[in-house]
């Protein structure tokens, strides 16, 4: 049986680190933000090549918070993928705002810079691009069309920890970045938690306001805000698994290249990277007109897979009482109904991907 992501590999690895970092923190006496959460947002700040970093309780509240800070609010309309997790979409939606969909380019499935222009009405304000399976999103043509028209960008790495566009990290192209590291991420707590990364300093600092109920001194609350802190306890043990996110991310990578080199000659349509692109491969992604079939062949295999996603955003129920400003979103459709995400994750082995490559090939 090779399951899809063994979510337990990475502790087991890291078990004595770990210990000793929660240890540090029960022994601390700092229970809510505090010294482990400041010392985790310095190390991430830097790790992203941005001087600020405010830890947050998850990557949905990462997003929501940043939505509010960019003062986003009822009447306003924020660009999103019409194929994403819908995080994406609920962050905009808890701001009282419409996300407006755009389609994807269908060789890196992610937003498509082409399509954005006709989608900006005047109450547009945020560009809310998502790196999907870790493959950055063309930022250069999205940050343009924002500059021109007056427009924010925050981008969705919950999918992205490590991931480069034109040989710089993500964390500071736009004017911030939402993170998640809900524990199956590149960068995954042993719980839920989330960061936002930015240059402005401004939006920094009413993030740490919202996250903390409004308040920069104690008791005393300037606007409404909410309870979203990262943990202290999963600040310490994120500082244990940064510092190994990079090696863990060239295991990725090496899965990766031999996946596609595997599947190469099969009619499968493979992931494809376009040269300012340095994936995370949070995800492999393949693509195949009877991705059920191939999903079952998989699992009669014993090998694990899931779908990202089966179901867009728009054909949820959750926004059957939500009038979209659009009509149909026939790529994301098409893409819901082909995608098959293959085992990823630092501690597959090379067998374990041999042998997944085996089992694709002999249904392909
Ligand atoms: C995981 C994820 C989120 C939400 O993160 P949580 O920490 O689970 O709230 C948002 N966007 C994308 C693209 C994700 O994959």
């Amino acid at each position: 049986m090779i399951p899809f992501l063994d979510l337990h590999a990475p502790h087991v690895e890291l078990r004595d680190e770990i210990d000793t970092a929660i240890a540090r923190v029960v022994s601390s006496g700092w229970y809510i933000l505090g010294p482990e959460v400041e010392a985790f947002e310095t190390e991430y700040a830097a790790y992203c090549g941005t001087p600020h970093c405010v830890g947050v309780g998850n990557g949905l509240d990462a997003l929501h918070l940043t939505l509010r800070a960019m003062d986003v609010g009822v009447g306003d309309e924020v660009i999103v993928p019409s194929n994403t997790y819908i995080a994406t979409w609920l962050a905009v939606s808890q701001c009282g705002a419409l996300p407006v969909p755009v389609e994807p380019d269908t060789t890196t499935h992610n937003i498509d810079p082409a399509r954005i222009e006709a989608a900006i009405t005047p109450r547009t304000k945020v560009i809310l691009p998502v790196h999907l399976y870790g493959h950055p999103a063309d930022l250069d043509p999205i940050l343009a069309i924002a500059r021109r028209r007056g427009l924010r960008v925050l981008e969705d790495g919950a999918q992205a920890h490590g991931a480069r566009y034109r040989g710089q990290r993500l964390g500071g192209h736009g004017d911030a970045v939402a993170w998640s590291f809900y524990p199956g991420k590149n960068l995954g707590a042993l719980g839920d938690g989330g960061a936002v990364t930015t240059r402005d300093a401004t939006l920094a600092e009413r993030l740490r306001m919202l996250r903390n109920y409004g308040s920069r001194e104690k008791y005393v609350n300037e606007v409404q805000g909410y309870n979203s802190r990262l943990d202290p306890i999963q600040a310490a043990v994120l500082r244990v698994k940064l510092a190994h996110l990079d090696s863990w991310n060239a295991r990725r990578r090496a899965i990766a290249a031999r996946y596609l080199s595997d599947l190469a000659d099969t009619p499968l349509i493979l992931p494809q990277v376009p040269d300012w692109a340095e994936p995370a491969w949070h995800l492999f992604v393949v693509r195949h007109a009877r991705r059920d079939e191939l999903q079952r062949a998989l699992t009669v295999a014993g090998v694990g897979s899931l779908i990202h996603y089966p179901i867009p955003p728009f054909r949820q129920a959750a926004y059957r009482q939500t009038r979209l400003a659009f009509d149909a979103c026939p790529i994301a459709d098409t893409l819901a109904g082909e995608v098959l995400s293959l085992p990823m994750g630092p501690h597959l082995s090379a067998e374990q991907v041999t042998q997944v490559a085996a089992t694709v090939r002999q249904f392909a």
